[in-house]
């Protein structure tokens, strides 16, 4: 599986700079899946190549029970493509090997690595479920020039008709980032095969990276769609070995709960992001019965249900009013028996001790934590993780340090009118430290949305979970 990149920006070497990489020498990497190769075919002042080899090794992703699984013929598991096609381990790799530059970062050439700047990139053997006219719909709206081969599936047997798999060329003006990150979100998504994610938080930086261009592209729900898919996937195979290992993590959510709110975020599309990670959360845990504590207008909900690992869900809210809306967005009054049986909404108070917020695997509260003050938050705490108690609870809170990121919001305000507080990193990763010490959980934090220097993700999340 091959990756090249080039660049006719002059010196053109100074993409050693932004890849990290010495284009006098060969490097390898081992990866969890194999190996990956950095070497130059090609370098001279007008014209730089920088080519990754990715060497899968098909036999050790069996062993590690990561590979893919036992579905399919018995010698699935050896005999299968992956190895040599474009596939989501090619952006495991991106990230690994060139992670630096796919997050725009260029200690010798930080202006270089602002700069759009003319690139060439070639895939050979990726895989297009949707064929040449996805591939299209996909990367041209984001400015790219393609040229695209296809061959024969075998030269002798012309009547077998065309591969699947393409030789592809991109060529654009852009950051050596932007490209990157392109090709990190799309490679998977036109595989859209079985997805061997290695790592569960790749799925995290596959929704990360795509942030800043997917809300923009026309192509955005199919995108969405197959990705989400993935995690599915990704949780049934990972399952086991989570299990094993509570190797747990991701990420988040939020929905545009209000106007304001939404108006202020909308540019970071946070939106899908969160929910997708909470729900990848939430299926990396098995949780099948989940509580959303403070539910809004069940946006969260909507996706769960869509879900049939979920077998009971439900919304609780403290404002009548909104979970109306919730109801009319799930279309309760509408929903066939067996669908209206996994959901229920109630009004209830998180301030309040209820045995109705008992029996679930999993609580969410995805930004409901800033509208409590002082001594609400002192009673939700106990009401949350002292009574009701659920093995997993998955919170997001906005990260106040990021606000200097927003332009429509005046310094030193919050981001809805509502907030009582929000929380600086550090903040919330006191009141998560003092929390699981306190209540016997064991808490991991992970950034939400694009990473600002020196200010963080603009939402943080807290997953807590606690020991049988
Ligand atoms: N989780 C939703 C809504 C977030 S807005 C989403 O992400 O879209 C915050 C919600 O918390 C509002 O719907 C508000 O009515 C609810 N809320 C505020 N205080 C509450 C309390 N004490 N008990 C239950 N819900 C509360």
């Amino acid at each position: 599986m091959l990756l090249t990149l080039t660049t006719t920006h002059q010196p053109a070497t100074d993409l050693g700079y932004l890849l990290y990489k010495n284009p006098a020498r060969v490097q390898s990497f081992a990866l969890a899946f194999g190996q990956a190769h950095v070497f130059y075919p090609e370098v001279s002042v007008e014209r730089c190549t920088a080519a990754l080899l990715l060497d899968i090794d098909p036999i050790g992703l069996v062993r590690r029970n990561s590979g893919p699984s036992g579905e399919g013929f018995a010698l699935e598991q050896y005999v299968n493509d992956r190895p040599y096609v474009a596939s989501s381990f090619l952006s495991v790799a991106i990230a690994q090997v060139f992670g630096s530059a796919l997050n725009g970062h260029s200690k010798d050439r930080p202006t270089l690595a602002e700069t759009a700047i003319p690139l060439h990139a070639k895939l050979t053997a990726l895989p297009c479920r949707g064929g040449e006219f996805l591939l299209r719909k996909l990367f041209e709206p984001l400015g790219y020039t393609l040229t695209v081969q296809s061959a024969p599936l075998d030269e002798h047997f012309p009547e077998w008709g065309q591969s699947r798999y393409l030789t592809v060329t991109f060529t654009a003006t852009c950051r050596l980032s932007e490209l990157l990150s392109h090709l990190y979100v799309l490679i998977p998504v036109l595989d859209d095969d079985k997805h061997y994610w290695v790592d569960d938080a790749e799925v995290e930086k596959l929704l990360r990276h795509g942030d800043t261009w997917l809300a923009a592209h026309p192509e955005r729900e199919l995108i969405v769609n197959r990705y989400l898919r993935h995690q599915r996937s990704l949780a049934r195979q990972a399952f086991a070995q989570l299990q094993e290992e509570d190797n747990t993590d991701p990420d988040t959510t939020q929905a545009a709960h209000t106007v304001e709110e939404a108006t202020i975020e909308a540019p970071l599309s946070l939106n899908q992001q969160r929910l997708g990670t909470v729900v990848s959360v939430l299926k990396q845990h098995n949780a099948q019965r989940v509580i959303d504590l403070g539910c809004g207008e069940g946006r969260l909900l909507q996706m769960l249900l869509s879900d049939p690992a979920f077998s009971a869900l439900v919304g609780m809210d403290v404002s009548h009013r909104t979970l109306e809306i919730a109801q009319e967005r799930l279309h309760l009054d509408r929903l066939p028996a067996k669908q209206r049986e996994r959901i229920t909404l109630f009004q209830g108070s998180l301030m309040y001790r209820d045995h109705r917020l008992d029996g679930y695997d999993a609580a969410t509260i995805i930004e409901v934590l800033e509208h409590l003050d002082a001594p609400r938050l002192a009673a939700f705490e106990r009401v949350l993780f002292e009574f009701a108690r659920p093995s997993l609870v998955v919170l997001t809170t906005p990260n106040v340090e990021y606000n200097v990121k927003f332009s429509g919001l005046p310094a030193g305000k919050f981001r809805h009118r509502d907030h009582r507080f929000e929380w600086s990193r550090a903040e919330f990763r006191q009141w998560t430290n003092a929390i699981a010490q306190r209540f016997g959980y064991r808490v991991r934090l992970l950034p939400i949305g694009p990473e600002g220097a020196d200010v963080g993700s603009p939402t943080q999340m807290g997953v807590f979970t606690r020991g049988q």
